[in-house]
């Protein structure tokens, strides 16, 4: 059904069914018969099913999950177990390929801890790349997380050094918003200062 591929935007991929209503979830048809990855051979049998959930794009406020079956193979050809693989999915969209890998470089670059101030240095222009090269990419969503990274990158950068962050305030203030919310509120400040300070002193 073409109207179903429209909603969702995804090429090569068909819905088969959709079911609830936020949210609303869309089982996929893989397009694409699986091969054994050992020795290229299409004579499978299915041993094991897991239905996977993902995230999708809103269609207005309604919260879209994609729900596919990836199942486990064995080969008739060579007697090998094997599952349906990330690296088989993305060979067929070179272009997702790039984007994740591009992640994945991205994700170690804003992960790295404790380290030195020259490692620092190496760090930092590969961040600088990186914020190049989603600046120049087409879609508008690089371009906004070029944007968000450009703004904290001095924060990132202190982050490579040091290990300090601000996880007790925010503890404190979880806790003083959950006395608040559990007695619908004070009137009086003096009492409020009071059931904190038995409470978290
Ligand atoms: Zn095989």
């Amino acid at each position: 059904m073409p109207s179903f591929d429209v909603k969702l935007n995804l090429p090569g991929f068909s819905i088969e069914k959709s079911s609830g209503f936020n949210p609303i979830i869309y089982d996929l048809k893989n397009p694409h018969a699986a091969r054994c990855p050992h020795c290229g051979s299409g004579s499978l049998r299915t041993k094991d099913r897991i239905l996977r959930l993902v995230w999708h794009e809103s269609t207005g406020l309604r919260r879209v999950l994609l729900r596919f079956c990836v199942c486990k193979y064995l080969c008739r050809a060579c007697g090998r177990y094997f599952r349906q693989r990330l690296a088989d999915y993305l060979a067929q969209w070179p272009a997702i390929e790039r984007i994740y890998s591009f992640k994945e470089e991205l994700m170690k670059v804003l992960s790295a801890k404790n380290q030195s101030k020259k490692q620092c240095r190496s760090w930092a222009r590969c961040l600088l790349d990186a914020i190049a090269q989603l600046q120049q990419s087409g879609f508008e969503e690089c371009r906004k997380l070029a944007k968000t990274m450009e703004s904290w990158q001095e924060e990132i950068a202190r982050m490579w050094r040091f290990s300090r962050s601000n996880g007790i305030t925010e503890g404190y203030h979880r806790k003083m918003k959950l006395i608040q919310h559990r007695v619908f509120g004070f009137r009086n400040f003096e009492n409020y200062r009071i059931r904190l300070r038995v409470f978290c002193a």
